[in-house]
């Protein structure tokens, strides 16, 4: 423990750990001029029933293109929420994504019963203003709150401060969705959610990459579906790549799919050509 220690304590000045501070810097001012130049846009991947049929929703998922060049959001997402800069760029995905599904309303592309989901990150939820713009964003809008889903991950549920608390029955009040992001990852305590009114469970894809050659894969996936089901929640499977996962998600009675096998996110451009033809109920 000791040598560790002391290996941690060196190196903070290697040169590599100086680099790496110094390119995070250049990435927070990128994101700032980004913002300016208006380099961010997001797209959308619809979820399937369990036929992988018909659309039950959309993810809007933030993208930036600087320089021609996509970088990932796993590496500027974790970046903007230490920053702090996920709040503004949060509510601007909250307010883009619902005029989107405004827009795919009034064009008669998608039913009513389809929701559009919006990424929340641990900060944008201690932020006073989150509640209040989602309500002023849902009112200009004239959308219904049931039309906005919000994808949280386990963590802020197992926060449970009281601030916490209060964002999370204002949000039920203001009657949007709610749903558990990348659920398995988190916590093993599994109180929050007797808890808390939540709608779906979102398997990680971690649990679904394999699940068509490893029986305790499909054990433990098989046990967050009945567990969800026993709450009344729905299920959806993240990271759906293959027929034979759709084809074992089918057996076990998951809901909904979302993953390259059904559809890749695209522009709201492509959803609507794609889903063009009016769909069957
Ligand atoms: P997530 O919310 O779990 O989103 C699902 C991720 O899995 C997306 O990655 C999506 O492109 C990817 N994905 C979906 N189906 C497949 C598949 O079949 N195969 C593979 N390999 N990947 C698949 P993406 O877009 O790179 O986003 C990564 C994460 O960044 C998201 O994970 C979410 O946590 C975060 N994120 C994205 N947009 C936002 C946002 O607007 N706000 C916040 N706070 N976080 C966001
Ligand atoms: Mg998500
Ligand atoms: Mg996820
Ligand atoms: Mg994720």
């Amino acid at each position: 423990r000791a040598k560790s220690l002391g290996r941690n304590t060196f190196e903070f000045f290697t040169p590599e750990l100086n680099a790496r501070a110094k390119a995070s810097m250049l990435l927070e001012q990128g994101i700032r001029h980004g913002l300016d130049q208006q380099e961010f846009y997001l797209d959308y991947q619809p979820q399937f029933d369990i036929s992988g049929q018909r659309v039950v929703g959309l993810e809007a998922l933030l993208r930036w293109r600087r320089n021609h060049v996509a970088v990932q959001p796993d590496i500027f997402i974790p970046l903007m929420e230490q920053t702090g800069q996920i709040n503004r760029v949060g509510e601007w995905v909250l307010e883009t994504a619902v005029r989107q599904r405004r827009v795919w309303q009034q064009t008669g592309l998608l039913t009513d019963d389809c929701p559009v989901a919006v990424n929340l990150s641990p900060r944008q939820f201690t932020n006073a203003q989150l509640v209040p713009a989602i309500a002023r964003i849902l009112r200009e809008n004239g959308l219904a709150p049931a039309m906005l889903e919000l994808e949280v991950t386990e963590g802020i549920l197992m926060e449970n401060t009281s601030v916490h608390r209060k964002v999370l029955d204002q949000l039920h009040e203001l009657g949007v969705r709610l749903s558990i992001d990348d659920f398995g990852t988190g916590y093993s305590s599994l109180a929050y959610l007797i808890d808390f009114d939540i709608d779906a469970l979102k398997i990680d894809k971690s649990f679904i990459d394999h699940i068509d050659t490893s029986e305790k894969d499909v054990a433990i996936t098989a046990s967050i579906i009945q567990l969800a089901h026993n709450l009344r929640l729905k299920v959806v499977a993240e990271g759906v790549e293959s027929q034979a996962q759709l084809d074992i998600l089918r057996r076990l009675g998951c809901d909904y799919v979302q993953g390259y096998l059904c559809a890749k996110p695209m522009a709201p451009e492509a959803v609507a050509q794609r889903f063009a033809a009016p769909q069957k109920p």
